[in-house]
């Protein structure tokens, strides 16, 4: 009962993909492929203040690996890049049976961990996540974050407020 379930949260994602397409212009593209099953998918996002704005994938594979990448880009949006790792990392600990997910944030990624009982579509279930963490762990984008230890203030006038120098 339960798996299937799971099986309907799978089929639903691949039918109706969330956040499918390209990122233009992106920070960072990869492609990755797993050609065990002729998976193939594209990760593009867009970073904004340190975090990802925007995600989205684009391919062809199984039903597993596009539904798992349309849960990761849900999961994903709006962290930022160190929270996006650690979330990517999370769950691909669940994937080698390791450390089970926990938690609230689950949600749909319960669906892939009974993908587990089958270790030839682990795969299908990680791709997603190793190009998106491929692309977060990529050296830094021209883009790099203001210096932090700086508050500069766009709105505040600068030296505007002083009273010139009387000019006797
Ligand atoms: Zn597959």
């Amino acid at each position: 009962m339960l798996e299937e379930l799971y099986e309907e949260i799978i089929l639903d994602h691949y039918r109706r993909p969330r956040n499918k397409g390209r990122v233009d212009p992106s920070d960072f593209t990869v492609h990755d492929s797993n050609p065990l099953c002729g998976d193939e998918i594209d990760i593009t996002a867009r970073l904004a203040d340190g975090k990802i704005a925007e995600l989205k994938f684009d391919g062809r594979g199984c039903a597993i690996c596009m539904a798992s990448a349309s849960i990761m880009t849900q999961k994903l949006r709006g962290r930022t890049l160190l929270e996006a790792q650690q979330f990517i990392g999370g769950f691909l600990n669940m994937m080698r049976g390791e450390t089970p997910f926990g938690g609230k944030e689950l949600g749909d990624l319960k669906a892939l961990e009974g993908v587990l009982k089958f270790p030839v579509r682990v795969k299908c279930a990680t791709l997603a996540w190793n190009a998106a963490l491929q692309g977060l762990r990529q050296p830094s984008s021209p883009s790099a974050p203001p210096e932090a230890g700086k508050p500069w203030s766009p709105s505040a006038p600068p030296e505007a407020g002083k009273p010139a120098d009387k000019q006797s």
